[in-house]
């Protein structure tokens, strides 16, 4: 009987020192594992340093990795992708190439997965509490989420996950550029289970998400799964409409019948004109914002290039 393939996907940038660290973690981990074959898709996400010519040399001593390079830096959403779309699996697994994801939980995901369960999620449980700033960024990202769209991300999810081949092909047939791989995956649905996990400090090197980069991804990821904001906006709008219409005919009814008070309706008026200003430039940025996604889609270039393969 031919064993059952599980691809293990890790997206790598300015990971020099990882990548041979993780790969031992990986053969420890997995050395019980022996009705299953590997392979390791390390995905070179255009890294300046050595992380490709140590995946190469990897590669001579393991015959399980599988490298791919891309050919430049496209963030590691799309990295991700990348690696899934070469995967071979009957199930892969998305992992981070820091340690960060203890290759050690690998074997109690394949159980869930062989328990018929088609998404494997995991839950990190923080030791070390993130920064006050990310964590209230988080909360109130998650409540927005939660609120507003249809997709429902639990709060502290990874992409440290296992998903079957079936999903896999779901998710390979999905285009868009702006892209959370895991909101994308909570969203094709599938039988799905968690398990939690506490994540380890990072092996070599510093994280290269900074907080700036998460909140692109937090914005991108809100509006792929929520026109809620356009919404909003034209709730607002009816909303002042009509208190304006109100303000008018007071103004109306003063003029008409005299009021000592007049300086201050007009000074008032001015006030809710800057208002309204600001708020029309809201709504044509919120609008602006959808405006230049579909644009990015539409031009429709390929996901990602591969420069090269080991
Ligand atoms: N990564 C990537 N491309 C990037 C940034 C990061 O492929 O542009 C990879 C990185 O090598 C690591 C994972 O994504 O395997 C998570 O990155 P990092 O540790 O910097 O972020 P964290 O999520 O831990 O804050
Ligand atoms: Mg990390």
């Amino acid at each position: 009987m031919t064993k059952k393939i599980i691809s293990i996907v890790s997206p790598c940038y300015k990971e020099t020192l990882n990548i041979i660290p993780l790969l031992e973690a990986l053969d420890r981990c997995l050395v019980d594992e022996t009705s299953y074959e590997f392979e390791y898709i390390l995905v070179n996400d255009g890294s300046p340093d050595q992380t490709w010519e140590t995946i190469c040399d990897a590669k001579k001593r393991n015959p399980r990795v599988v490298g791919v390079d891309l050919s430049k830096n496209f963030g590691k959403e799309i990295a991700l992708s990348a690696g899934v779309s070469i995967a071979k699996g009957d199930a892969v697994i998305c992992i981070d190439s820091d340690l960060q994801h203890p290759p050690k939980e690998i074997p109690r995901l394949l159980r869930e997965w062989e328990k018929g369960f088609e998404v494997v999620g995991t839950i990190r449980e923080d030791i070390v509490k993130p920064k006050l700033i990310r964590r209230l960024g988080s909360k109130l990202f998650y409540w927005l989420m939660e609120s507003v769209s249809t997709t429902t991300v639990p709060a502290r999810s990874t992409d440290f996950r296992l998903i079957d081949r079936k999903v896999a092909n779901e998710f390979l047939k999905m285009t868009e550029r702006a892209r959370i791989y895991r909101g994308m995956i909570d969203w094709l649905g599938f039988k799905k289970t968690w398990i939690t996990f506490v994540p380890d400090s990072r092996h070599e090197g510093e994280a290269t998400y900074t907080t700036k980069k998460l909140l692109i991804l937090m914005i991108d990821s809100f509006l792929s799964h929520s026109v809620a904001p356009l919404m909003a906006i034209s709730w607002v709008g009816f909303f002042i409409s009509i208190v304006s219409s109100l303000l008018l005919f007071f103004q109306l009814v003063t003029f008409v019948f005299g009021n000592p008070f007049a300086f201050r309706a007009i000074s008032m008026v001015i006030v809710f004109n800057t208002l309204l200003f600001g708020i029309v430039l809201i709504a044509i940025g919120a609008v602006a914002l959808y405006v230049s996604r579909i644009y990015t889609e539409v031009i429709g270039r390929p996901l990602f290039v591969i420069r090269e393969r080991c």
